[in-house]
Formats: C-alpha cells, sequence, structure tokens
C-alpha cells in the first residue's frame, strides 16, 4: 500500500476577524491544484465503506479517481448520476458524521475530504454553459408543492423523464430553508440560483407565491387543474417556542423569522429593503445544532458585540456541523453550556433586557439515547441580553394536513409515508423531505425527492398499462 498523506488538504478560509463582519462565503474553495492533491489521498479500497456512509449512495471513489485523473466532466458525471445537488451538499451535509466518518483513513488519519472534492467537482460543472433542454413525452402532468431540496430534486428527476412539472412555492422565491434559512456565508445563493436555471433549463415550470391549502387546495389540483400525481416536500417550517415568561417580548424571534428576515427579506439592506430586523448588542442564541450556529453567526454579521449560544446540554450532544462550530468559535461566538433559560426579563421598556437561565449537570440518557439535563438547585443567573433567538427546532406546518382530506399525519405533525416510495394515504398522493422525517438534512430530503419521482413514475406507467391493453383489445377487434 502507498504510502498516504495523513492530513486534509486544508479548505482555503477567509480571516476569522474580517469574515464575522461580513456576508461573504466563508470557504473560499480548492484550486485543481489542491483537489487532484487531496485526491489522490483515497486508497480506492476494495470495500468502499464511504459509500455505505452517503445517504444517496455516491460511487465515492469513482468520482474521486476521476478527479485525481483531471476528469472533471467525467467526475461531475458519476457525481450527478446519484446526487442532484452536489454543490449544495458539498457544502451543507455533515460529511464528519456520513461518508467521512467511514472512510478507512478516518482510523489513523484524516479522513479524504470528500465534501471539499464533491464541492470543487459541482463547481466546476458551474463553470461550464448549462446543457439541459426540456424534453416533455409524457401525457401526465406532475405537481410539487413546496420548492425546497425535496420538491426540486423531485421536479427535476421528473422532467428527466419526460414529465411536464409545476413547482408550486408558497414564497416568493423558490429554494426553501436553502434560500430563508442557511446564510449567504455558508451558501451563496448564486448557486442555488444555478440549480434552479437548471431544472428551469429541463423544462420544469415554477410558480411562487401559492399557497396550496389556502390560495389552490390540494384536491383541485387533480380534479380542476388536471395533474396526474402530486409530491408533498413543504418541509417543517413551523418553529417550537419554550413556553417560558417573557417569549413574546420585543427583540425576541423565532430562528426561522431572524434569518427569513435577513436572508430572504433582506432585512440587513433596511430601509432600502423593506423588512427591518433589530440586533442589539448581545444576541442570546438558544439552541446548539445548525441552525443556532447560522443565527448566532448571523448577528455578528448584523453588528451584534456579543453572540451567545446557550445550551442546556453540553458541547457533547451539540447537533449542529463540527466546522460551523469551529468556524462559529473561531469568529468569536461564547457558549454557555449546560444552561437552561428560564424566562426572558423585560427591560422596563417592553424589550427583551436579560435572560433568567439556571446551570444544569447531565443525567441518565433520556428517550433521545442523549444524557438527560438536570437542573442544579439555587444555580440561577441572569445574562444580560438584548435579543434572545429561538433555535430549538421545527415542525411541519399543519396547513395542507388541516385542508386537505385523508392525510394522515403522525403525532409529530408530520405526513405519514412509505419510507421506500414517499406513498402518503392518499392514492397518487406522495411526500417527502422534512415534512415527512421532521427537521433533518439536506441530503435526506433530496434522497426522498429522488425516490419519490422513481415512485410516481411507476405508479403512471402501472395505470396506464392496463388502459394500454384495454386500448389494444379495442383496436384488434377492429381487425379484420
Ligand atoms: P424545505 O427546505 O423546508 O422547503 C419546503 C418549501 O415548501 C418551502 O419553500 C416552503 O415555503 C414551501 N411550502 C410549505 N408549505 C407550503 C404550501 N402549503 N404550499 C406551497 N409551498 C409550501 N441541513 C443540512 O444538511 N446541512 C446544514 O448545514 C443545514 N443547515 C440548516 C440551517 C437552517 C437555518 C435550517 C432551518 C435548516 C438547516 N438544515 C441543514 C436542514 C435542511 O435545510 C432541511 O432538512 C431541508 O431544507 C429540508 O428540505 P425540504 O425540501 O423537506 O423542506
Amino acid at each position: 500500500m502507498p504510502v498516504k498523506r495523513m492530513e486534509k488538504t486544508p479548505m482555503p478560509v477567509q480571516g476569522a476577524g474580517s469574515r464575522a463582519r461580513n456576508f461573504k462565503e466563508v470557504n473560499e474553495g480548492y484550486s485543481t491544484f489542491h483537489a487532484t492533491f487531496e485526491a489522490e489521498r483515497c486508497l480506492r479500497c476494495q470495500d468502499p465503506v464511504c459509500v455505505g456512509g452517503c445517504p444517496v449512495q455516491i460511487p465515492i471513489p469513482d468520482f474521486i479517481h476521476a478527479v485525481a485523473n483531471e476528469d472533471m466532466a467525467g467526475a461531475a458525471r458519476i457525481l450527478r448520476s446519484a446526487n442532484p445537488l452536489p454543490a449544495i451538499c458539498g457544502r451543507v451535509c455533515p460529511q464528519e458524521t456520513q461518508c467521512e466518518a467511514e472512510c478507512s483513513l478516518g482510523g489513523r488519519f484524516n479522513p479524504v475530504a470528500i465534501g471539499h472534492l464533491e464541492r470543487y467537482v459541482a463547481d466546476w460543472e458551474r463553470s461550464q454553459p448549462i446543457s439541459v433542454t426540456p424534453s416533455i413525452t409524457r401525457d401526465e402532468q406532475i405537481a410539487v408543492i413546496g420548492a425546497g431540496p425535496s420538491g426540486l430534486v423531485c421536479a427535476g428527476e421528473l422532467a428527466r423523464r419526460g414529465y411536464a412539472v409545476t413547482v408550486f412555492e408558497a414564497l416568493h422565491a423558490p429554494g426553501g430553508v436553502l434560500r430563508y434559512g442557511i446564510p449567504e456565508f455558508r451558501l451563496p445563493k448564486a448557486i442555488l440560483d444555478w440549480e434552479i436555471d437548471v431544472l428551469k433549463a429541463a423544462g420544469v415550470e415554477i410558480q411562487c407565491n401559492v399557497i396550496i391549502g389556502k390560495t389552490l387546495k390540494l384536491d383541485d389540483l387533480f380534479t380542476v387543474h388536471g395533474f396526474s400525481a402530486v409530491f408533498i416536500g413543504t418541509g417543517a417550517g413551523l418553529p417550537q417556542f419554550l413556553g417560558i415568561p417573557g417569549e413574546s417580548l420585543n427583540g425576541v424571534y423565532s430562528a426561522n423569522e431572524f434569518l427569513t428576515r435577513i436572508n430572504l427579506m433582506r432585512a440587513y439592506d433596511f430601509p432600502d429593503a423593506d423588512t427591518p430586523v433589530h440586533v442589539g448588542k448581545r444576541v442570546a442564541v438558544i439552541g446548539a445544532g445548525n441552525t443556532a450556529m447560522d443565527a448566532v453567526r448571523t448577528s455578528l454579521r448584523m453588528g451584534a458585540e456579543e453572540a451567545m449560544i446557550v445550551y442546556r446540554r453540553s458541547e457533547n450532544e451539540m447537533s449542529a456541523r463540527v466546522e460551523e462550530y469551529h468556524h462559529a468559535r473561531e469568529e468569536g461566538v461564547t457558549f454557555h453550556w449546560l444552561t437552561n433559560p428560564l424566562e426572558v426579563l423585560d427591560d422596563g421598556g417592553g424589550w427583551a433586557g436579560g435572560l433568567r437561565c439556571q446551570r444544569m449537570e447531565l443525567g441518565a440518557p433520556d428517550a433521545s439515547g442523549r444524557a438527560r439535563p438536570v437542573a442544579i438547585p439555587g444555580s440561577e443567573f441572569v445574562l444580560a441580553v438584548d435579543n434572545v433567538v429561538l433555535a430549538i427546532g421545527t415542525t411541519p406546518n399543519p396547513l395542507l394536513t388541516r385542508t386537505t382530506a385523508g392525510l394522515v399525519t403522525n403525532k409529530r405533525g408530520c405526513l405519514v409515508a412509505d419510507e421506500q416510495t414517499g406513498l402518503t394515504s392518499k392514492a397518487l398522493v406522495f411526500a417527502g423531505g422534512d415534512a415527512v422525517t421532521g427537521a433533518a438534512t439536506v441530503i435526506l430530503a433530496a434522497g426522498a425527492g429522488k425516490r419519490a419521482a422513481q415512485a410516481i413514475h411507476e405508479a403512471l406507467a402501472a395505470r396506464a398499462e392496463p388502459f394500454r391493453q384495454r386500448a389494444s383489445l379495442r383496436f384488434d377487434h377492429r381487425l379484420p
């Protein structure tokens, strides 16, 4: 076995001091030299365990081998065969718990930087002209509800199979969380726009400002508008609150509202943009997932002098991507681990002025399998804050299920759907992504959209078959 370099080729990044005050992408991307140098670290194992760690089973050693040979077009083809959103997933997937966690080099050395290589290849592909053209060969039209990653991938896969697809999106711009949640400094919107342009070039129609369940009813998509099947990719956009006193004070936001105001509604440009956001000197973000990291780092970029994470468990239970956590630390975010918020205090004028907290310690594991935080008596203290941002989770918005008869949900409000096909309790209605799993990841949503597209195709083909047989029988009758 050749001797391998132990360390990953580092990703060039903007310096922490300057980037904490701007919205430009933090990671600057590999050059061709970096990419081929890193690709040569791959062992091309006979049993490529990294593939098993990828939720959509990208043939990882094959695309990395193509990079090592500087065959970027080949690498792009291999990547796209499994993952329709490589430029996005190369940036936001939690590789350290997926493919890179399985890499054979990982035991003794650093795993191959699979995510950085995926991003490199996808960015190379984006520098080439879009070569897709529409090819509608089927009679059936499909409706997709929601233009997040699950809906966009499902639409793209159906268009590739020759269907006319219309995506209905509630907001004024497509992309879902990729547009309104994940900030520019992690996922530049130009990348999302390019993916959407590819879909449009393939013939997918996107209608924004249409709320299914309000503007149009789901059943009407079949009976009035003539769609043959529907995919629901409406995500889990309803924020959860703590239910503590003071949550309705001014200056308290859900992370979804905070990030939407800034990312989608351009509050950073107020008053040139219509939507304001109030960011004071001290911002406390409750939670320690990707959403919390995005909110706390965004608050720094919006001018906060002190940006802090408040989390009732410890660093070990944090669910954010490791890279985001490191970047947040470098940018000066402070972390209050084992700290439970009890009350948002009024500054006397109806605005948040403090956060009363108590210290916690970890006890036996709870239902989630993580150590249960237990309050330490007499440990209360107050953090001085001007804003509190709640990033403690989201659930699916119930609007669609409340206005559609026959759509079964579970006790968390998620749609019940077959794991493989995405088929819901309603005939020819499929679903996937966060609307089914609850808040999860981009790659899982994309994978669900892809599987549902295949299932829709098979369901429509199966429905058409008896008709074709009947038609050919009728035709045969007329034969002399
Ligand atoms: P969404 O992306 O939520 O898209 C759903 C779309 O449906 C939205 O555009 C919504 O407006 C639309 N919609 C809803 N209801 C209707 C309706 N009735 N009619 C029409 N349209 C409707 N995952 C990662 O893998 N890595 C990360 O780093 C990461 N960071 C994240 C950061 C933040 C701030 C957040 C909030 C999430 C993050 N996630 C991350 C999770 C990831 O973004 C989601 O799992 C993923 O976007 C889910 O995709 P989806 O298509 O199911 O739903």
